[in-house]
């Protein structure tokens, strides 16, 4: 790819007083309705339950779907970018038959012929238009776009003649700004929640790369999330075009946005474009924020023909970005890539238990075989489940018991010694004395504790202790792959 030290000196400059400004901004101030809504969110939440399904072999629980963002058809640059688009919807959705597929933002380019300003041409918009029409996507799949800093620039206001997102878009003509989608697969209820953070007035070129919420959107956001909530929603994927920290939200504070979308436990991921990889410098752009959910950036369309394919499988949440007309396309739903647990809400307690490897295969050729490889063992074959499922019996699990005893050998001779002293201890000084003698008796119950929390802490915890440890002791994550 073409890449000059000058563009991405720029790209970067760009970018950094993107999210000074957006930080700036954030912190001035407040919103005192906004903070109580905050609030209220969090202590609903604390009420929620945590629910753990096991993973075995059948297909339920499972929910798959696809992300594609800054597409920029021009009319001047790169005509391939329209029959790869076609290409997409008619072989790629085809092959995937993905739940919903997320548009998110920059559906045109909207530059003028010497690239310098900015203009919405129709024609861009309706080769979109044509796109999602003549290869009848819309009825093959849900299709969720939204407007991007391109798709928003010179448009005076929102239904104005220039806002060509509203009519020839797929979701426009429902919804003025940011909405939701409930769908219900394999048992469990999913949610997306689509953020239009574009600047009203949008600016022309290059005076929108930043994103901002207005208080009345921000509230229009939790009214969403709430009524997610009532509904029951299990998992909510949050999307847009700007990354959290290209998006101002007077009256949220500092955490901005991200504040918001932490506040809501069924909240994993949120979804965004715009940065293009930082022109390539930063190819996978992901962090786990510390409010508790994934921030993934996927790479542009437009010169990259980047998509994303992500997965909920029993409550884990993964994805996997891909090249167009890469295949097979596969994605190993569990155990999931470990870099990528959310702390709070994948506990690691059923995919450490769990006994099968489960993989989404997606190929325009038949898929003759499937096997799986485990660090030094040897190649084995994978059973078919459905025309894109697979899965796994981990044969080491099958041993079962003697497996568990081995794991647990050291609490279970603690545990028998002190067995053993707690009834020696009854059997001499009576019931009374042995309830009330915290060396024996409640001895076995700390233990107990100890050995459920030994099991199941998260690999955070293990930090400072990992480094007495680590010259020899395999890591979490590691033992989880
Ligand atoms: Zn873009």
């Amino acid at each position: 790819m073409r890449f000059t030290t000058a563009a991405f000196a720029l790209i970067v400059f760009i970018v950094v007083s993107s999210i000074f400004v957006a930080n700036l901004a954030s912190l001035i101030g407040m919103d005192k309705q906004l903070s109580s809504r905050l609030e209220a969110a969090l202590n609903e939440g604390h009420n929620q339950e945590h629910r753990q399904l096991r993973l075995d072999d059948g297909p339920g629980h499972l929910m798959w779907f696809l992300q594609i963002s800054d597409i920029h058809i021009s009319k001047y640059l790169d005509p391939t970018r329209v029959p790869h688009l076609v290409e997409f919807c008619n072989r790629t959705v085809d092959i995937i038959r993905p739940s919903v597929v997320l548009a998110s933002g920059d559906l045109t380019d909207a530059k003028t012929s010497n690239f310098l300003g900015s203009q919405q041409h129709e024609q861009e918009w309706r080769w979109y238009f044509e796109v999602l029409h003549d290869t009848n996507v819309l009825n093959r799949t849900i299709w969720l776009d939204i407007r991007g800093n391109h798709d928003n620039f010179n448009v005076p206001a929102l239904q104005a003649r220039q806002d060509l997102f509203t009519n020839y878009s797929a979701q426009g003509r429902y919804h003025t700004r940011s909405y939701m989608q409930h769908i219900e697969r394999g048992g469990e209820r999913y949610a997306f929640i689509a953020v239009d953070a574009c600047l009203d007035p949008g600016p022309k070129r290059p005076f929108n790369f930043v994103g901002m919420l207005s208080i009345n959107e921000t509230q229009h956001l939790f009214n969403l999330a709430e009524q997610s909530r009532a509904m029951g929603t299990n998992y909510t994927i949050w999307f847009g075009h700007y990354p959290t920290s290209c998006i101002l939200t007077p009256g949220l504070g500092s955490g901005g946005i991200r504040n918001l979308i932490g506040r809501y436990r069924d909240a994993y991921a949120y979804l965004s474009g715009h940065f293009h990889t930082l022109g390539g410098a930063v190819p996978r752009m992901y962090t786990l924020q510390k409010e508790g959910f994934l921030e993934l950036e996927l790479g542009d369309w437009m010169r990259n023909r980047r998509y994303r394919l992500a997965a909920f499988d029993h409550g884990y949440f993964s994805f996997v970005d891909v090249q167009h007309n890469q295949w097979p396309v596969i994605l190993v739903t569990n155990p999931k890539e470990a870099h990528f647990n959310i702390p709070e809400k994948e506990s690691p307690g059923p995919v450490l238990e769990s006994t099968h490897i489960r993989i989404l295969i997606f190929s325009p050729a038949r898929i003759t075989e499937c096997q799986v490889k485990l660090d030094t063992s040897s190649w084995k074959e994978c059973i078919r489940i459905s025309r894109e499922f697979f899965y796994r019996r981990d044969l080491e699990k099958n041993h079962g018991w003697i497996v568990m005893l081995w794991k647990n050998a050291t609490f279970i001779l603690i545990m028998t010694v002190e067995v053993l002293l707690a009834a020696i201890f009854w059997h001499s000084y009576g019931l009374l004395a042995f309830i009330i003698a915290p060396l024996r008796a409640w001895s076995i119950v700390m233990n107990i504790i100890l050995w459920q929390q030994s099991r199941y802490i998260p690999e955070k915890c293990l930090r400072s202790a990992a480094t007495v440890w680590s010259s020899s002791e395999p890591k979490l994550s590691t033992l989880s792959q």
